[in-house]
């Protein structure tokens, strides 16, 4: 057998290499299965592109585009596009492969695909976004399509970048293609609920698991890193069920009040001034002291590899909900087991959102909208369903949810590999 991605050199942090070390360890419980594991460690294609773009003045920049269908056998591929400098090949693997693990755990028909733009998007004109985001849509438009593989957003992207992508394959192809990502606008197909699905996933998770370790989410302090889409969107959910945001964390700075901020401020502060720094309800913090933070539960809701063991040592928090993907490194993980810090992993906690994607691509297939309150409900249900199956299957093998949802997950993924069998 070939060394698998050459081209690849993960560490023990790096995104691809946790991945790496997560399927590892849920081979003892695939059974007749692990035959097949190896197919979760490469992904199935891996597209680089050049996305060339005219700059306001005139320049040509150049800017290296991705994207990775990691697993298609139970369907589609489906997952998000992030714009960030630090968008890797690496990296977009891991996060195709986190959903491939996540749209099985929580029994949604796609595999897992990811995509994205090594990119400052701050440092673009809305134009050259625009023209950005046209030109790599074209440039992967040979392999994403409404059957094919679905993008949605991801960091630093949103439901007007979904619009442009949406425009640009559907001129490309000749149609009126609402089906090709998720995340859109409302009156291009999106769906009510989806802005807001990730973070609420993380709430229903959480309160989940609160309930199972008795903490009483009302008065509960919670820490969130991250106040974009996803974290600010738990933060009011949390707040609304009666606990205090005592800290926030993002690229702007690192703020702390003991009593709680009052998101009402907070949150129009945060849209005015990019960020959480500087808001005058709270004091500074600086960045490192943010982990040391006396809270109940613990929200990263950022980008990866942020809790790392030297961190997750000093973690007061007894509940983790990964709203990001992969912000726990292997090593931490370890620790805050050990600590018997509870974690419910991103490929469960952050599904939310690409369940109610789901709902959307059903929706504009069928041209028929459902109200906001169907999507919650459905959605409640599904995230509350697939978490009991995997606490149950920790409990009956007494491994980690990380792990237990590795195992509900890879057990359908490759369940569908080896029923459809190797073509040729
Ligand atoms: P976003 O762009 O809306 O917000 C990202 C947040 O991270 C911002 O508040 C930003 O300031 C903060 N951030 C960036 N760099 C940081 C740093 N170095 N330190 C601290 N904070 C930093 O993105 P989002 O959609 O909320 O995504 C956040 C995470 O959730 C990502 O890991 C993403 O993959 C994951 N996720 C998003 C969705 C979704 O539906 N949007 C779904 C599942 C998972």
């Amino acid at each position: 057998m070939n060394e698998p991605l050459s081209f690849v050199h993960p560490t023990a942090d790096s995104p691809w290499g946790t991945y790496l070390m997560q399927v590892d360890r849920v081979v003892p419980y695939l059974g007749h299965l692990a035959r097949w594991v190896e197919t979760l460690k490469r992904p199935k294609r891996a597209l680089i592109v050049d996305v060339p773009i005219e700059m306001d003045d005139g320049r040509v920049a150049h800017f290296e585009g991705y994207r990775v269908q990691h697993n298609m056998s139970r369907g589609p591929g489906k997952g998000g596009v992030r714009y960030h400098p630090d968008v890797t090949l690496e990296e977009v693997m891991a996060l195709a492969a986190w959903m491939s693990i996540k749209n099985a755990a929580v029994n949604l028909p796609y595999g897992g695909a990811k995509g994205g733009i090594r990119v400052d998007p701050k440092g673009l004109s809305n134009k050259e976004l625009e023209r950005m985001t046209r030109r790599y849509t074209s440039e992967i438009g040979i392999i994403i399509g409404p059957q094919q593989d679905i993008p949605a957003p991801d960091v630093n992207t949103n439901p007007q970048i979904m619009a442009w992508m949406m425009d640009t394959y559907s001129m490309n192809t000749g149609t009126t293609a609402t089906g090709v990502v998720t995340g859109k606008p409302i009156h291009l197909g999106g769906s009510l609920g989806r802005v807001k699905a990730t973070g609420r996933g993380v709430f229903v998770t959480g309160r989940e698991a609160a309930r199972r370790i008795g903490l009483d989410l009302d008065g509960a302090r919670v820490a969130v890193q991250g106040f974009g889409n996803v974290g600010s969107s738990a933060a009011e959910l949390f707040a609304q069920a009666g606990s205090k945001i005592v800290a926030a964390q993002d690229h702007t700075g690192s703020i702390f009040n003991a009593g709680g901020f009052d998101l009402a401020d907070l949150m129009p502060w945060v849209k005015t001034h990019g960020g959480v720094g500087g808001f005058p309800g709270a004091e500074a913090l600086a960045t490192e002291d943010f982990w040391d933070v006396a809270c109940d539960i613990m929200i990263p809701a950022a980008l990866e590899a942020q809790i790392t063991s030297a961190r997750a040592m000093r973690l007061k928090a007894r509940l983790v909900l990964e709203g990001a993907n992969g912000p726990t490194v292997t090593s931490a993980d370890d620790i805050l087991s050990e600590r018997g810090v509870l974690v419910v992993p991103d490929v469960i906690c952050n599904a939310g959102g690409v369940t109610v994607s789901y709902f959307e691509w059903v929706q504009d297939f069928s041209s028929f909208f459902w109200t906001e309150d169907e999507i919650n409900v459905r959605l409640d249900k599904i995230m509350i369903g697939a978490l009991k199956k995997i606490w149950d299957t920790a409990d009956k093998h007494r491994i980690t949810l990380r792990t237990a949802t590795f195992a509900v997950a890879c057990e359908r993924i490759l369940t569908a590999r080896e029923e459809r069998g190797l073509y040729p």
